[in-house]
């Protein structure tokens, strides 16, 4: 049965119910039975719609987004397959989260949200509130780049900036949230029920088969989750045999998922994330952590940790093969040059672009 489970008291709600959070202020998980009808796809749009059996959703918001290219390209003298998601319409992956969320809050027929991000996730959610005529209030820490902030207001959202860190952008944004729907990437189910379409894409772009290794960022785990849940369900209906390893990179600066992963101490206090390029990641305390950290586990992957040269390397290496993605995003590009893995054995490694370089063009 589909419905929303609190992932702490296992309370059950409708997928009807206007909510965000258990009553018992846990996070929510959405049970969902997910299905895939490969002989439609030959005549569907190549569109995140081409899986609406998978979606928990009657309509999508929708661009006709979604089916980025998965272009072969070399990363630290090895071939990696990179999905070309900076190419989505708001300049990032986000959208595949914001198309199915705000789809559902359409449908629950909720006319204002609240929403908070660094940037790329505000952006998104902004976009698609405007597709759908909804009310948007984004929260943004202060220090966001100027590229981002003009995005979001340029989509007809109210901006609120909030100064200090990107913690106390989720505070302000949490006392909003009592009065006023939170559409939030991190916290609402169904923001990661779109980012899964990754997942879906992957596989049926390698010809129907898991990927060996998949290196995605991880901050609150918008995409690396979502991914998780795709493998998952692909699995469960027979479309892959087996699920690909997680890699889930952070910026070192700010990596409490890394140190938790690897048994190392907190560090303490967790660094502003204004100390790395790779701000769009630099997540003090991720909501949902502890499912990380379990999704990654699961798959037989690990957390990896990136310094800011490795960061501009790739960031610098990436811009001259032809690719203009924002310096968060060259993040997991230095993530996956420190993977190990068999190339020739025939191991097949995908990760991702997630954002374009023209949201932080001028900044560095
Ligand atoms: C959202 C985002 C990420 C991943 O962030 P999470 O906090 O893990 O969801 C990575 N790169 C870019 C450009 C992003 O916008
Ligand atoms: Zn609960």
């Amino acid at each position: 049965m589909n419905q929303l489970v609190c992932t702490t008291c296992r309370s059950t709600y409708p997928l009807t119910e206007p909510i965000w959070r258990c009553a018992c202020g846990g996070l929510l998980d959405l049970q969902f039975e997910a299905a895939i009808d490969r002989a439609a796809l030959a005549t569907r749009k190549p569109t995140l719609w081409r899986y609406r059996e998978a979606l928990p959703v009657r309509e999508l918001v929708s661009l006709d987004q979604g089916y980025t290219p998965l272009l072969e390209i070399e990363v630290a003298g090895r071939s990696v397959w990179i999905k070309q998601d900076q190419l989505f319409s708001t300049g990032s992956y986000k959208d595949r989260g914001a198309a199915v969320l705000i789809g559902h809050v359409q449908a629950l027929g909720v006319r204002q949200v609240v929403e908070d991000s660094s940037g790329n996730a505000g952006c998104a959610i902004a976009c698609y509130c405007a597709r759908a005529g909804i009310d948007c209030t984004v929260y943004v820490p202060a220090s966001t780049s100027p590229a981002k902030v003009a995005q979001i207001e340029a989509y007809g959202a109210t901006l609120c900036r909030v100064p200090g860190t990107r913690q106390d952008t989720a505070d302000a944004v949490l006392a909003a949230a009592e009065t006023t729907y939170y559409a939030s990437h991190s916290w609402n189910p169904f923001f990661f029920h779109g980012t899964k379409t990754f997942a879906y894409e992957v596989v049926e772009q390698l010809g129907w088969r898991a990927p060996d290794t998949v290196v995605l960022p991880a901050g609150n785990g918008t995409l690396l989750l979502g991914a998780a849940i795709g493998f998952r369900e692909l699995l469960a209906v027979g479309a892959i045999e087996r699920l690909p390893r997680l890699v889930a990179v952070q910026a070192g600066r700010c990596a409490p998922l890394y140190r938790a992963f690897h048994g190392l101490p907190e560090a303490a206090p967790e660094p502003a994330p204004a100390t790395t390029v790779a701000a769009g990641i630099a997540i003090p305390k991720p909501v949902r952590g502890p499912q990380i950290l379990d999704a990654v586990r699961e798959s037989g992957g690990t957390i990896l940790a990136v310094s800011e040269q490795e960061i501009a390397r790739a960031l610098q290496t990436t811009h001259r093969q032809g690719f203009f993605i924002e310096p968060t995003s060259a993040a997991t590009i230095a993530g996956v040059a420190q993977v190990v893995w068999d190339a020739a054995a025939g191991e097949v490694m995908v990760s991702v672009y997630t954002g374009h370089g023209l949201k932080a063009a001028g900044k560095h």
